[in-house]
């Protein structure tokens, strides 16, 4: 049930929903920057040559299934999981393959990527068909089966394997819930497509539901996509569907799962649990659309929708790139730079990676791409000065971490002590440094933390099966 303190003022489908009330503790509000709410999603040309990474979710990398001079049709599958948890990875153009060769990610990541040239045919192969039975007809194991041959993984960044994580919330979770909350600054992605493709979302978020065997399901909108609410709720309030769209008091990091299942349900998740132990699976807006292109087309994800924007981006676009285009490639469709570029970030400006190389690929994660020039990002010309213990970072961390401690034990190396203060529920918003006078860098301080815990519980485990055996 959505929380009680709302219902007075929420109403449900076909009707204005003028309640601001569905939020959550903490967090903040940041500067939208939102540009390219209005500008309509493009479909560009794939570039001449696509290089597609074999890793493109959490998980174990694909191997290759094909080879130097191969042809490939647009969709085949081109890397395969052998075992353990991973999606398939598809060609999203036709052509020849050239090489397969190893380049270190911006993470600093060795990963096979398979070069292909683009014959710009897009031939499409005679195995991509649409699901033979209706969606009344099929099965929650078929569903599962049609996301994990479409390789699709979660599309607002996490990129967990989707079809694991629907067979893991099948007769478990009683809630389903989609999230449409976009809450980073600059992108628009989700936006665009919501407002374009609401039935693309709608029907994916359908599939989902069908699978789960629920009765209703809800999107989570946040107030400042009024025109996103309203093409979503119109499409279900046509075909009568028993889905809701709840409106979400707009603020940084809404769209975090737990900040939404708070702000809906009033639940919170302990550390180290599932949204599904608690009966609720999220999919982001994206996913759902990825996933009926799959039931009804046939395609697997090989396209995504990109913000491209930044003060150095000539005219800031959103556009339906092809997996394996460079960035390079999409600033050119967007007229280049007009700017000198400092810091190009792949993901939104709270959480996304700064990149190393321009020559990086559009992968199924990939929301934007933004390049600011040093004017814009003038916090990295600051300088870190010691904590004043404002506790403004207190205040506002939506886990309700001490950040300060946890980025102090961290820059003296304890990183036990870090762990003892629940450093792996940082969920890296980044709210904390970003409101924090003194310039500390506290989420890169934590995340060195959290990679430091990793290690040494990769370490144990290690050590545990050897010891085993
Ligand atoms: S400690 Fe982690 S979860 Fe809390 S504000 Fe900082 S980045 Fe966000
Ligand atoms: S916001 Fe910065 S200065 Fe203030 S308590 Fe946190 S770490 Fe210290």
């Amino acid at each position: 049930m959505l929380k009680k303190f709302c219902l007075g003022s929420f109403k449900y489908i076909g009707k204005k929903v003028d309640t601001l009330a569905y939020t959550f503790k903490g967090g903040m509000h940041v500067r939208e920057y939102k540009n390219t709410a209005s500008s309509p999603i493009e479909r560009v040309p794939a570039p001449k040559t696509v290089a597609i990474p074999l890793a493109q979710h959490i998980g174990v990398p694909c191997k290759p299934v094909v080879a130097a001079g191969d042809y490939v049709t647009y969709g085949q599958v081109i890397g395969e999981i052998e075992s353990g948890l991973g999606c398939p990875v598809h060609a999203s153009v036709s052509g020849k393959v050239l090489e397969i060769k190893v380049v270190i990610n911006s993470v600093g990541t060795p990963i096979q990527h398979v070069v292909i040239e683009n014959d710009y045919e897009y031939k499409r192969g005679e195995e991509l068909q649409p699901f033979p039975k209706p969606l009344e007809e099929t099965t929650p194991e078929e569903l599962v089966e049609v996301a994990r041959k479409a390789g699709i993984s979660g599309m607002g960044g996490a990129t967990f394997p989707t079809y694991a994580k629907l067979a893991g919330a099948i007769g478990k979770a009683d809630t389903l819930i989609i999230n449409c909350a976009e809450c980073e600054p600059f992108i628009t992605a989700n936006h665009r497509l919501m407002v374009e493709q609401p039935e693309a979302v709608i029907r994916g978020t359908e599939i989902m539901r069908h699978a789960l065997g629920l009765k209703e399901g809800f999107l989570a909108v946040e107030d400042n996509k009024p025109d996103a609410i309203a093409a979503l709720s119109k499409y279900i309030s046509d075909h009568s569907l028993p889905l809701k769209v709840v409106t979400m008091k707009t603020k940084y990091p809404q769209g975090d799962e737990r900040q939404i299942m708070y702000a809906l349900f009033g639940k919170e998740l302990a550390p180290g649990k599932l949204p599904a132990d608690i009966g609720c699976v999220i999919f982001n807006a994206e996913t759902c659309a990825a996933m009926e292109r799959a039931f009804y087309n046939g395609t697997p994800l090989v396209k995504r929708v990109v913000t491209v924007d930044g003060d150095c981006i000539k005219t800031p676009k959103n556009i339906f790139a092809h997996t394996g285009t460079s960035f390079l490639d999409l600033i050119e469709y967007c007229g280049g730079l007009k700017k000198v570029p400092h810091k190009i970030v792949n993901g939104g400006p709270m959480m996304g990676n700064a990149q190393w190389n321009i020559n990086g690929v559009v992968t199924k994660g990939t929301s934007a791409i933004l390049v600011f020039s040093e004017d814009f990002d003038n916090q990295t010309s600051l300088e870190e000065n010691n904590c004043i213990r404002c506790g403004r970072c207190v205040k506002n961390c939506p886990m309700h971490l001490m950040p300060n401690y946890l980025a102090l034990y961290s820059k003296n190396l304890d990183f036990r002590e870090a762990e003892a203060m629940s450093a792996m529920s940082c969920v890296e918003c980044g709210t904390c440094s970003y409101n924090c006078p003194a310039q500390i860098p506290i989420v890169q301080y934590i995340r060195n933390a959290k990679a430091d815990i990793r290690a040494e519980a990769a370490k144990k485990r290690a050590a545990e099966a050897a010891k085993a055996k």
